[in-house]
């Protein structure tokens, strides 16, 4: 409620970037990951950008991407896609 009276005067002094907050909120981040070791490939996940700037504060990942599978926060600290973890936790049946 009293953030409305900021964004207000926020409004007005930045009419290049108008309504900050909201497009802060829906801005998400591209995060690259490590080069996973089940394919050797690199990748990609695609997180909040609130969560983003968490991390980079030094927050924890589960504190910044609460909302985020936990595969995927798993592939932003080490690199392994949600699918490759599938086959390393015994889903390899070829
Ligand atoms: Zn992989």
């Amino acid at each position: 409620m009293t953030l409305q009276i900021k964004s207000d005067k926020l409004r007005k002094q930045t009419r290049k970037g108008k309504q900050m907050e909201t497009e802060f909120e829906g801005t998400t981040y591209i995060v690259e990951t490590p080069t996973c070791h089940m394919c050797g490939k690199g990748g990609t996940v695609e997180v909040p950008m609130v969560g983003f700037l968490i991390r980079q504060l030094g927050g924890l990942i589960q504190e910044a991407y609460p909302d985020l599978d936990k595969s995927l926060r798993e592939q932003i600290i080490t690199g392994t896609h949600p699918k490759c973890w599938e086959i390393l936790m015994g889903g390899n049946t070829n």
